[in-house]
């Protein structure tokens, strides 16, 4: 497995992969790895001849109170999870190599209103300009991401359909430790007593699971799911909604492909979870 830090190293090395025909996936990720991310690139593995993964805490998609210094890094481990694998390749730059005084940004309009959008004004394109510069960058034929922000998922469907970049976009399933807490990097953040909490949000994603139905009223989804997060005296509700697949507006009535997501203090900790729902075909 080779370690880049720069544009250059990293594009030398998809050049000769590219020139020898052979197929690229590439695993986009901010580091301190888990099973969530692993899920990713096993993937990744399955389905190209090689495997980029990017390790990249990405300043831009932070606002100015969010956690970019205390955001957990261990490029050790991450490194000796992705040769576990059996990735060919970790693109691992500073944010120096990836931003000088940058003019261009890609933002993704109306889908980006809603959801995580709404509290983090400036994360989708933080996320969409890293995103389109890794895609420059490595040149995949697949990028891999997770259902977990199920948000940023359409986003980056919608921006390469939108910019037709010649990638395809593939979705993989939430990965959640046994208890059903969904994995996140984040969940180091939570000491024993929020660990226990934060099961509220899995418990809610659960009841809507259970209790969603063609033609139900999205306020009386919204109100079982959100008791079962109230219950909780750690929790505070960011939001809890459900919205269009495709275009991420909320809806009244649950008739269509649809996200339900929340996004759930526990402590200082923000958590998201999600679950994609559609009607049984006729
Ligand atoms: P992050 O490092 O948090 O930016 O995540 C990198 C990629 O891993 C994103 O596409 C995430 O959606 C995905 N990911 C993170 N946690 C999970 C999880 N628990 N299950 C599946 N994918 C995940």
């Amino acid at each position: 497995m080779q370690v880049t830090k720069t544009v250059k190293e990293t594009r030398d090395i998809v050049k000769e992969w590219k020139r020898e025909g052979l197929t690229v996936g590439l695993v986009p990720t901010m580091g301190f790895l888990h099973e969530g991310h692993a899920s990713l690139i096993k993937r990744a593995r399955e389905e190209n001849d090689r495997v980029a993964v990017s390790v990249f805490v990405n300043p831009t998609q932070f606002g100015p109170n969010e956690d970019l210094e205390a955001y957990p890094r261990d490029f050790e481990r991450d490194s000796a999870l992705c040769e576990g694998i059996g990735a060919d390749l970790i693109f691992h730059p500073e944010p120096e190599d990836m931003y000088d005084n940058p003019c261009a940004y890609v933002s993704i309009e109306k889908l980006s209103d809603n959801l995580c959008g709404k509290t983090r004004p400036v994360h989708f394109r933080g996320v969409c300009t890293v995103v389109s510069k890794l895609f420059n960058i490595v040149t995949p034929d697949r990028a891999y991401f997770g259902q977990k922000d199920a948000q940023q998922l359409a986003i980056i469907k919608k921006m390469v359909k939108d910019l037709n970049f010649d990638i395809e976009i593939i979705g993989c399933p939430i990965v959640r430790e046994e208890d059903g807490l969904a994995k996140s990097s984040r969940n180091t953040y939570l000491n024993a007593e929020e660990r226990k909490a934060a099961l509220c949000l899995s418990r809610s994603v659960a009841k809507g699971q259970e209790i969603i139905k063609n033609g139900m009223k999205a306020e009386k989804l919204l109100g079982e799911m959100t008791e079962v997060i109230n219950a909780e005296p750690l929790a505070k509700i960011d939001y809890v909604s459900v919205v269009d697949a495709l275009t991420m507006e909320p809806v009244e009535k649950i008739d269509r492909p649809v996200l339900v997501a929340m996004a759930v203090y526990i402590g200082k900790t923000r958590l998201i979870d999600n679950f994609s729902w559609e009607p049984a075909e006729q």
